[in-house]
């Protein structure tokens, strides 16, 4: 790197978001000359920028050096959205889902800014705290609540954390910190994160499965949908996307649910069915061999301490039936949770 390169890395990294957004936008600016320079140069042409398109951008920029400002701030949170045995119907474990309570905008989606955060490699540093946040979270609700010791966490992991040589010590670093064994913790990928660095991820998703850390395939059946993976790469299931499950009652959705779950047994991985939100989808997957579920038909996504009082009552219902055989609630759950 070039000490001039270097020197213009060190002043981004010590400025505000404000400041950060302002030299931002200059340097586009001065970009955009240059471009424009060069095509004028190859076909005698002047392109404009329009002013939404520079608009939008504009403000990615901005929303970049915010996500930048609140991870050194600590406004990150996980919400933790409960997965369930179809067949018991009893609680495996959780998924864990960041937010961003932003100090004006209130309780952020992920979908307003992970994408940003994958663009700028801020994914990076965010999702290595989620997965020591919800890590440590899995050990002292495993270590404390009873009946709590065999839950499960999966963690989302972006491509650039996939496309990391070093992700897999940094797993395991993780999960000797908070004493939990390996095959507690379970990542989601998507397939994007394979398809950008083949050989990486191959590399790292073997290691991980030999690390006793089971990785599954999230979102599946939308984008690439590339069947290859699901045998190529080191997985131990696949997570149904929610799209299918919300149209399982007409009959082509239906059909390709049920031929997912096959293929996926086929190939000896497991099932999740995300996005669950009738009694009716939760049998039907149970009957289509489904072994996991998740939606809000058993609880949208809570606050740490709502989950602890979920995992509390699941052990209580648990109890309650094996003591006086009661017959279960219509979905085999404690009251639904919605906040
Ligand atoms: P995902 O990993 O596929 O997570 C499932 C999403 O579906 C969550 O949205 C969850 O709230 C939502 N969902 C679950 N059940 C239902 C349902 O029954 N109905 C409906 N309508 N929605 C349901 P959320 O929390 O907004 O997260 C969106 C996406 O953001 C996640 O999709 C994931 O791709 C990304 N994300 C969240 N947390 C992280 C993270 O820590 N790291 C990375 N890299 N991505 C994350
Ligand atoms: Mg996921
Ligand atoms: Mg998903």
């Amino acid at each position: 790197m070039s000490s001039k390169r270097k020197r213009s890395g060190e002043s981004l990294s010590a400025i505000s978001s404000q400041d950060l957004a302002e030299e931002l936008l200059k340097r586009l600016y001065a970009r955009r000359l240059e471009i424009a320079h060069l095509l004028r140069s190859l076909n005698g042409q002047t392109h404009q920028v329009s002013q939404p398109m520079f608009q939008h951008w504009a403000k990615r920029f901005t929303l970049a050096g915010e996500v930048r400002d609140a991870i050194d701030e600590g406004q990150f949170l996980i919400h933790y959205q409960p997965q369930v045995n179809l067949r018991t119907r009893k609680l495996v474990g959780f998924e864990a889902l960041v937010r961003w309570r932003h100090p004006k905008r209130g309780l952020v989606s992920p979908c307003d800014f992970v994408s940003v955060a994958e663009e700028t490699g801020l994914i990076v540093p965010l999702g290595d705290w989620v997965l020591d946040q919800a890590c440590r979270q899995l050990s002292s609700w495993r270590d404390e609540i009873p009946g709590a010791d065999s839950l499960q966490m999966h963690v989302n992991m972006a491509s650039a954390q996939i496309g990391r040589p070093d992700t897999p010590i940094l797993v395991e670093d993780c999960l000797q910190r908070y004493n939990l064994p390996p095959n507690a913790l379970h990542l989601e990928i998507t397939e994007t994160s394979v398809i950008e660095k083949p050989e990486v991820a191959a590399r790292v998703l073997e290691e991980l499965r030999q690390a006793n850390v089971h990785v599954w395939l999230d979102d599946f059946g939308i984008g690439h949908s590339c069947l290859g993976s699901l045998h190529q790469f080191a997985l131990s299931g696949l997570k149904i996307d929610r799209s299918f499950v919300g149209q399982m009652e007409q009959p082509n959705s239906g059909l390709i649910t049920k031929a997912i779950i096959a293929l996926a047994h086929n190939l000896e991985l497991q099932v999740t069915a995300e996005g669950i939100e009738t009694p009716r989808q939760a049998e039907e997957l149970e009957r289509w061999g489904c072994e996991y579920g998740q939606g809000y038909y058993f609880s949208k996504p809570v606050p740490a301490s709502a989950a602890a009082k979920y995992i509390v009552a699941q052990t209580l219902v648990g109890l309650e039936q094996a003591n006086y055989a009661q017959a279960p609630s219509s979905s085999g759950f404690p009251p639904m949770m919605v906040v």
